[in-house]
């Protein structure tokens, strides 16, 4: 532990001393140098206790910030100096098999760590070590994570069941789905929601304690491990959903939500807490991985509005309307599982689900599909899993 932390010390020591000269060169409007960080070794001798190839890194990592910021400013703001109670982290890259991991032993080995350090290893890999993060949160927990190269980063895949899927976005449950099978609605899972209640309350008590005071500290750590805790549950959540929708359909059909406009709006704190955009960025390259087809429909298509089983537009429908009768079949709808239906029709390959005279309307299933059984099922995510 105490090589890690200085490592970490160092690590932050040369970042800020680098920034600290680009930032001058920048404000100047010079051109910024290279700056190498053998070039701080002679002066601050402490820095050759530590692994050399983790500094290095710093360096491509502050080149890279700014970069990033030259290239886009809007999204990347000018890198910050880095403080001690952040998260400390550092990259150390493989040479020679300076970085092994014995699994029998659970042992990690790392340069300048010959006799390895015990860790808690989640899975086995095959393949070559490129590099590992050695990172420390801000609840005091060590993290190690291992890039490596393998052929096939891929779980296996099974035949889908169903041809194509809609899947309708909503708030008050996390997705509506229909299916060759029917539809189902998933909520958000009870223990999210639990979870995040509590994160509410540790924050007001961390609030209400005197900074910089003991029970202070207690308050930090605690409201720290909670934020750990809620974001690894909502990914295992996404992770494991995302997986079981790609697994079932060959075809996957989505809205095209404009989350970052939704997120300007009072929606705001229910988006992102759904992780709808997570989910999506999820979807979206499982579906890649596993061949199946992933489809965002255009936004203006209006899932919501149509009636699916006779195709009339419902331009009156507000947001809090949650079921509607269809004026012109007098089908009853509920507004998810309608809009999912529609975007399953989209992924069967009917796109754009014409509007029709109501003249014409008769009573006959829609689109020639057979009608479908009405399978909801609330609260079927544990099981989706
Ligand atoms: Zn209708």
């Amino acid at each position: 532990m105490l090589l890690f932390a200085k490592t970490f010390g160092c690590c932050r020591f040369v970042w800020n001393k680098m920034l600290e000269k680009k930032l001058q060169a920048y404000k100047k409007k010079e051109r910024i140098t290279r700056i190498i960080p053998a070039k701080y070794k002679e002066e601050f001798p402490f820095l050759k206790e530590v692994d050399g190839l983790a500094l290095c890194n710093v360096q491509l990592q502050v080149e890279k910030a700014f970069r990033d910021h030259f290239r886009n400013r809007k999204q990347f703001k000018l890198p910050k100096f880095k403080k001690k109670k952040d998260k400390q982290s550092y990259t150390t890259n493989n040479t020679h098999d300076s970085i092994r991991v014995d699994f029998e032993k659970s042992l990690l080995y790392l340069p300048k760590l010959r006799e390895g350090v015990k860790v808690e290893l989640h899975r086995r890999f095959d393949g070559k070590i490129k590099s590992v993060t050695v990172s420390r949160t801000n609840d005091g927990k060590y993290f190690a994570s291992i890039l490596v190269e393998t052929a096939n980063p891929r779980n296996k895949v099974a035949e889908p069941k169903s041809r194509a899927c809609g899947i309708d976005l909503g708030l008050e449950h996390f997705v509506t789905v229909t299916d060759d099978f029917g539809s189902y609605k998933v909520e958000h899972p009870k223990y999210l929601r639990r979870g995040e209640e509590r994160l509410w309350r540790l924050q007001r008590s961390f609030s209400r304690k005197q900074k910089g005071s003991k029970n202070s500290e207690k308050a930090r750590l605690r409201l720290a491990r909670q934020h750990t805790y809620i974001s690894n549950a909502r990914n295992d959540f996404l992770h494991k959903l995302s997986k079981a929708i790609i697994d079932e359909n060959q075809v996957v059909v989505v809205e095209d939500i404009n989350v970052k406009g939704l997120l300007k709006t009072r929606l705001a704190k229910s988006v992102a807490d759904s992780g709808w955009s997570k989910f999506l960025t999820y979807l979206k390259y499982k579906a890649e991985w596993y061949g199946r087809t992933f489809i965002q429909v255009n936004r203006f298509f209006p899932s919501s509005k149509l009636c699916h089983r006779c195709g009339y537009k419902n331009d009156d429908l507000a947001l809090h309307d949650r079921t509607w009768c269809c004026p012109a079949c007098s089908e009853t709808h509920d507004r998810d599982v309608n809009a999912s239906i529609n975007l399953y029709y989209v992924g069967l390959g009917r796109p754009e689900v014409k509007p029709v005279e109501r003249a014409l309307v008769d009573d006959r299933s829609p689109h020639g599909l057979p009608k479908k059984p009405s399978r909801v099922e609330a609260g079927s995510s544990t099981e989706k899993c």
